[in-house]
């Protein structure tokens, strides 16, 4: 029997409010309006307590990329919780499911990433890389490699140190962070911030900003670059084809480590498994999560080259894990979401088919007149909204205006699409159909139709 299931609406927002804090969010304005209450999915469908069905063109959070309701994962689950729910990996003990993972994620890796330390999301993951690379280097005779390059506007998770790692200024704002030795460059945000340049010109900037910084801060106190393939919570920025290589090179012609933050981009987002492999980039270390159990249980995992394996299992312990690092339900219901990917060649199809086919359809979205540029990789896409197309401009309301209005008329026409500021967003599950993807593309025509009229009513189409 589903939890509270006779509960009406109104009922369940306001017990909502009253005990449970949600993340991200202004938790009294949301007590005011009352939170939607989602009660069930199928596919790439979501059910509220009042039975109004929403396409989902977020995949949960980044990471339902099976789709919904899939009695397999469920049954690895159940079966799992009866063999064995949970044991530790710490006294020197491991279990069937985190060794066939283990096993399964080294083989799917690019690479030679074969070393999987798990964790139980991607914020975790990125702590842990934190951890493992500077005490790499610390077991290399280099204890002064200590500092991380990563990017304004990245997003590395929500822990003391994945915030640090991320470049977001409103989460800098809050409890004290960034903490020490963590340096920020530009992000290969063309549209919003290339102004005169050419993409390719402005890409080839960016990722020099990193030759300039790794000078400025000296070689020898630089530990590693991190970064996402394809910027995620950021708002969906897809780099010009000039930046990843001239980051590898810059990567491999400095004694710095590349770590490549695969929690989006991984588990066929992109098109590949990896995003590595759709910018050709050749990380030492990959952050996986999300899409891994696709969202069914909670896990994630860093994952090493053979050098810094090597040297982190040579230099005696390394004094760091967690309770639940490779949960054997999580590690089991993650497997069988890899078969699942893998025997329904789920990610050959977004390479092939709908996401070529969601390519073509969200392009014409940028010649809606509110549109300034619509950009995809595989199955994540963004559009940018403007006043004013030719000039590239802001709205003079400021940034997230115009873009929550947006998002709330998406809701209303049945597609959950996420604002980042005045960007749109989507990443819907991979399973989505080519007539779901049509689906997909008139509610949000819809929604910016509505948004156009409600902005140029309110007097809001101006430029900044
Ligand atoms: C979501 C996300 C994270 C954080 O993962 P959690 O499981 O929420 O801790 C880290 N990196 C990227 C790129 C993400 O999108």
């Amino acid at each position: 029997m589903p939890i509270l299931h006779n509960m009406p609406t109104s009922d369940l927002q306001a017990l909502d409010a009253a005990h449970h804090l949600h993340p991200f969010t202004h938790n009294a304005d949301l007590a005011g309006k009352g939170a939607r209450v989602i009660t069930r999915a199928r596919g790439v469908m979501l059910t509220d307590s009042d039975g109004n069905e929403l396409l989902d063109g977020m995949a949960g959070l980044w990471c339902c990329n099976i789709g919904y309701g899939r009695d397999e994962l469920a049954r690895a689950a159940h079966e799992q919780m009866l063999e064995l729910p949970y044991y530790n990996t710490f006294f020197q003990t491991t279990h069937p499911p985190a060794i066939a993972l283990a096993r399964r994620i080294a083989e799917l890796a690019p690479g030679d990433l074969k070393h999987v330390f798990f964790s139980t999301g991607g914020s975790d993951a990125n702590d842990t890389n934190i951890r493992l690379v500077r005490h790499y280097w610390a077991l290399k005779g280099k204890p002064e490699k200590t500092v991380f390059i990563s990017r304004h506007n990245a997003y590395h998770g929500s822990t003391v140190g994945a915030a640090s790692l991320g470049g977001m200024a409103a989460m800098h704002a809050q409890g004290g962070i960034p903490i020490p030795d963590i340096e920020y460059i530009g992000q290969p945000a063309w549209w919003a911030e290339g102004g005169g340049m050419s993409p390719e010109a402005f890409g080839l900037m960016r990722a020099r900003e990193l030759e300039a910084k790794i000078a400025e801060i000296g070689e020898g106190r630089v530990a590693a670059f991190i970064a996402e393939p394809v910027q995620g919570a950021g708002g969906v920025i897809v780099p010009p084809e000039s930046y990843w290589p001239e980051i590898q090179r810059i990567c491999d012609e400095h004694e710095i480590l590349l770590i490549a933050d695969e929690v989006i981009t991984g588990f066929g987002r992109t098109g590949n498994w990896f995003g590595a492999q759709t910018w050709n980039i050749r990380p030492d270390i990959m952050t996986i999560a999300k899409g891994l159990s696709s969202g069914y249980a909670p896990i994630g995992a860093s994952v090493a080259s053979e050098e810094v394996a090597g040297v982190i299992a040579e230099g005696g312990e390394f004094f760091h894990g967690y309770t639940y690092s490779a949960h054997p339900v999580s590690a089991a219901v993650a497997l069988e979401n890899l078969r699942i990917l893998e025997d329904e060649r789920i990610i050959a199809r977004v390479a092939e088919d709908t996401g070529p086919y969601l390519a073509q359809k969200w392009a014409t979205l940028a010649e809606h007149p509110l549109v300034g540029e619509a950009v995809i990789s595989g199955m994540m896409a963004s559009v940018a909204l403007t006043p004013d197309k030719a000039s590239r401009a802001a709205f003079a309301a400021g940034p997230g205006t115009a873009g929550l209005i947006c998002r709330d008329f998406c809701f209303e026409e049945g597609l959950v699409m996420r604002h980042v500021g005045d960007r749109m967003i989507i990443a819907p599950p991979l399973v989505i159909s080519r007539a779901e993807i049509d689906m997909l593309i008139e509610r949000a025509l819809a929604a910016f139709d509505r948004t156009e009229s409600r902005l140029r009513a309110e007097g809001l189409m101006e430029a900044a």
